[in-house]
């Protein structure tokens, strides 16, 4: 499969890793739009959040979690935003499904 995060997990493609376990990945967005910009991923490949159902969203809970460590340890004490794009209104650019994480500075208040 020609997926750009599927080689991430697999180490084809560098990446700068926050967060690693046997589910999940947590690297830093190559194009920064915060001074925090990282994205949380899945291991198994799921095009993005309209292909979660019964019996694939399980990693949820484990990814939300993480995010909420993540998040302590980047020191986002003050809060931070979590995306995730869906399709092509959505601006999605990467068919793997994946979690912004956006902090470190005053965000602004529009979403669109
Ligand atoms: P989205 O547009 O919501 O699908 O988000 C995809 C994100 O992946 C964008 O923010 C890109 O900057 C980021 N991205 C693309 N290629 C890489 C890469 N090789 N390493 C890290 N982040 C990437």
């Amino acid at each position: 499969m020609d997926c750009l995060f599927c080689k991430i997990i697999a180490g084809e493609i560098p990446s700068t890793k926050v967060f690693e376990d046997e589910k999940i990945l947590a690297f830093r967005d190559i194009a920064p739009q915060a001074p925090v910009h990282i994205l949380v991923i899945p291991k198994e490949h799921i095009g993005g959040v309209d292909e979660l159902n019964e019996d694939n969203s399980a990693v949820l809970s484990h990814i939300f979690s993480k995010i909420a460590e993540i998040a302590k340890q980047e020191g986002l004490s003050n809060g931070y935003r979590v995306v995730s794009n869906v399709g092509e209104h959505g601006c999605q650019s990467v068919r793997h499904l994946h979690f912004h994480i956006l902090g470190g500075k005053q965000l602004g208040g529009d979403m669109v």
